[in-house]
């Protein structure tokens, strides 16, 4: 049911991939199946469910039909035994992480991060005495460095959020493999399945936030991780305590937008490399980073193991904090917002959202200029888009 036959093309696997035939009622689409829980015929019906010999649903938190769906379609697209889809990716994210560490264990983490993804394991599992080291992105050297005796975990986004970085994921597993114990975790939220395959390259646990390009309307907030079925059982068995499930609304809309994610992501990813090209050509602009130009430090490795490069450009104006919103507030088609890979194309100044209440020099001590923007492509006209930048750039 999850195995992906290697020449299936990406918009067929986003539309057929994981499911299931018949339907009930002969439905062409996933029922959504709204129900806290389920019913047992009889007492026999329940000893030989509690017996392990009837395969059935028990109770919402434990699984749910129209969750199902979507996990085995979510393990289609990324070649993995099976998938869990969780209420928020940082559900997903923290319940993966939680099922390999315990007091005492060290967790290997690459800086350039989604901020609540280093809160966690910086400050969260800091206070249960998990250990971690932050590692620079594709410092391949200073991983290996980083390993210890205790690590259980090695953590890391490809591309990574906001900067794009790739790390070089076999060289990842490479290292990971020299030690017993030592798992490995890769976001791919900004990647895709379309774009990037982790799976394939040895990686044992793939998260997404399936707010994003998954779900891809900017409509709903979900979460996957992936992986084979002796890991996630693991994971599973801390889903079932921490309650982070995905709700059957939730998943039938993430399997809705499942259904276009090749079409979507092919187009974000040529209107990204676009509006990335026109951003680099242009003298208002500092510098970009989007892992499909040449001057990206992760260019070599994106190439090498991406399909595309996704929907997501990161840019420095030449310019202050005032001036850089002087642009965001001339633009006219993306709307201020934060996330990214919906329909509706979103631009954030992090100065202003995520880092707020820091000041300018403690926002340099983070990586974070003041002048830094994050425009995450929808799937309006590319022309439209890059034309309405342009005209943006001038007011910089
Ligand atoms: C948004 C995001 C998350 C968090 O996902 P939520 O669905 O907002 O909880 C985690 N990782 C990356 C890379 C993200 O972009």
């Amino acid at each position: 049911m999850t195995e992906r036959p290697k020449d299936t093309a990406d918009s067929t696997l986003s539309v057929h991939g994981g499911e299931r035939w018949p339907k009930p009622n002969d439905a062409v689409t996933t029922p959504i199946a709204a129900t806290a829980t389920y019913t047992f015929k009889d007492t026999a019906e329940l000893v030989s469910f509690m017996e392990g010999e009837l395969d059935r649903e028990e109770y919402g938190r434990y699984g749910n039909p129209t969750v199902r769906a979507l996990e085995a379609k979510c393990a289609a697209l990324e070649g993995t035994d099976a998938a869990l889809a969780f209420s928020s990716g940082m559900a997903a994210v923290t319940t993966a992480i939680l099922a390999f560490v315990k007091q005492g264990s060290h967790v290997v983490l690459f800086r350039d991060c989604y901020r609540r993804t280093r809160q966690f394991v910086t400050a969260t599992l800091d206070r249960f005495g998990v250990t971690h080291t932050l590692v620079e992105p594709g410092d391949i050297d200073g991983l290996a460095a980083a390993i210890r005796p205790e690590t259980r975990l090695i953590v890391s986004e490809a591309p990574t959020n906001p900067y794009g970085n790739v790390l070089d994921l076999d060289a990842m597993v490479a290292v990971a493999k020299k030690h017993r114990g030592v798992k490995t975790l890769i976001d791919a939220t900004f990647a895709t399945p379309v774009n990037l395959r982790p799976a394939a390259h040895g990686v044992d646990l793939v998260v997404h936030s399936a707010t994003k390009f998954f779900g891809g309307h900017n409509d709903v907030l979900g979460g996957i991780v992936a992986g084979p079925s002796h890991l996630l059982s693991l994971v599973k068995e801390q889903r079932d305590v921490l309650g982070g499930v995905m709700d059957p609304h939730g998943a039938y809309l993430v399997l809705r937008g499942l259904k276009t994610l090749a079409l979507r992501v092919h187009k974000q990813n040529a209107t990204a490399l676009a509006l990335a090209r026109a951003l680099e050509a242009h003298s208002a602009v500092r510098r970009v980073w989007y892992p499909g130009l040449e001057s990206h430090p992760s260019f070599n490795s994106a190439s090498r193991l991406m399909k595309g490069f996704g929907g997501v450009v990161t840019f420095e104006l030449a310019t202050d904090l005032a001036g850089a919103g002087r642009f965001v507030d001339a633009l006219k088609i993306p709307r201020i917002a934060p996330s990214l890979g919906g329909v509706e194309s979103l631009v954030e100044q992090p100065a202003l959202m995520s880092f707020f209440e820091l000041t300018t020099e403690q926002r340099e001590a983070v990586g974070i200029k003041d002048s830094l923007i994050r425009y995450a492509v929808g799937i309006e006209d590319s022309d439209d888009l890059i034309a309405d930048v342009l005209r943006a750039l001038e007011q910089v």
